[in-house]
């Protein structure tokens, strides 16, 4: 690893400016990340800036939403009555990420920063874009099967690996954050990238602007959901796919429904075309599969990662009808 400089800042200003002054300094939190990241020679930053002593922790009711500290843990998160009463979809989706040692040193921020786990990316041998722009993607021909099927670039076919911002996603949160030029907030949407021509570059953050918050919005799903991950291993394993699924019913019709996947794109994917065609229909499985199936028409997959294509609607379609209580 090498030789970095730790400071830590007590106060967001602090922290912002502790950045602002040095173009090779990044912030730390729960460094689960991070760590590896370093250790590997994929990151080398020559200061790291501690936050977890800023007050960013707290989790509240404010008047029209629910807001998550950028400080919570992920374990205190999904363990939390509100989040557990309000938001039950984002307690599913942080119980199924990582194991519970990671989930109790994760922060939310940190969690919405992690990077892609290609292996391409984490082997400094190896080509990737991501890592050293200009050098190709050594997944594109190469070992592809946790790869992207939606919104991929010849740049880069990478995935987001995150189970949080998928929930995140579907529940179309928003994600505060202040920098040197003060504060604003993005849309959950808008926060992740696409890899076009700049695989680099995950988020839409500015250089300097530190997260200090998720707002999510009050919202009537929290009682037809469901988070349905897929992974080589019943646990501590990234999603092959997976999905956030929510239904506002009335009787057996759907109001509206929200639906995001994991493991298929450099970000959170909504699947706002099957939303639309759900919404006033009957919560059949017929009618979920219509709306999944037409969905899926812009998928396109790499060798090894066909499977998706398949599994992806299934996986859906599967988590509708668990929201649904249709056995
Ligand atoms: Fe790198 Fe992206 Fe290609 Fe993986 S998919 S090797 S992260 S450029």
């Amino acid at each position: 690893m090498n030789q970095f400089q730790y400071v830590r800042a007590a106060k967001p200003k602090a922290a912002i400016e502790a950045l602002a002054k040095d173009p090779a300094a990044m912030f730390i939190a729960g460094g689960t990340n991070m760590i590896d990241l370093m250790k590997r020679g994929v990151m080398a930053p020559e200061k790291l800036v501690d936050i977890n002593k800023l007050p960013l922790r707290k989790i509240g009711k404010e008047r029209k939403s629910i807001s998550i500290g950028a400080l919570a843990l992920n374990s205190a998160v999904a363990e939390d009555k509100l989040v557990q009463e309000k938001l039950p979809l984002l307690a599913q989706a942080l119980n199924a990420g990582a194991s519970a040692q990671l989930r109790n040193m994760a922060t939310v921020g940190g969690n919405l920063m992690q990077r892609t786990r290609c292996p391409y990316f984490y082997d400094t041998a190896m080509p990737c874009n991501k890592r050293e722009p200009g050098t190709g993607c050594g997944a594109l021909e190469g070992h592809n099967r946790m790869h992207a099927i939606f919104g991929h670039s010849e740049k880069c076919i990478a995935t987001n690996p995150s189970d949080m911002s998928v929930a995140l996603a579907a529940l179309e949160a928003t994600v505060r954050v202040s920098g040197p030029k003060g504060e604003r907030t993005i849309r959950f949407d808008d926060f992740h990238r696409l890899p076009g021509n700049n695989p680099e570059v995950d988020t839409n953050l500015q250089r300097g602007e530190l997260i200090l918050s998720v707002e999510v919005p009050d919202n009537p799903y929290h009682k037809h959901l469901h988070y349905l991950k897929i992974r080589e291993r019943a646990s501590y394993a990234f999603a092959l796919v997976s999905v956030a699924a929510a239904l506002d019913l009335d009787g057996n019709t759907i109001k509206s429904a929200r639906l995001a996947m994991g493991g298929v794109a450099h970000k959170p994917w909504r699947l706002f075309e099957a939303e639309k065609m759900l919404a006033g229909k009957p919560a059949t499985e017929a009618t979920f599969r219509q709306a999944v199936e037409a969905a899926f028409q812009g998928a396109k997959a790499f060798e090894h990662n066909a499977f998706k294509l398949k599994m992806g609607p299934n996986v859906v379609v599967q988590a509708l009808k668990t929201a649904a209580g249709i056995a």
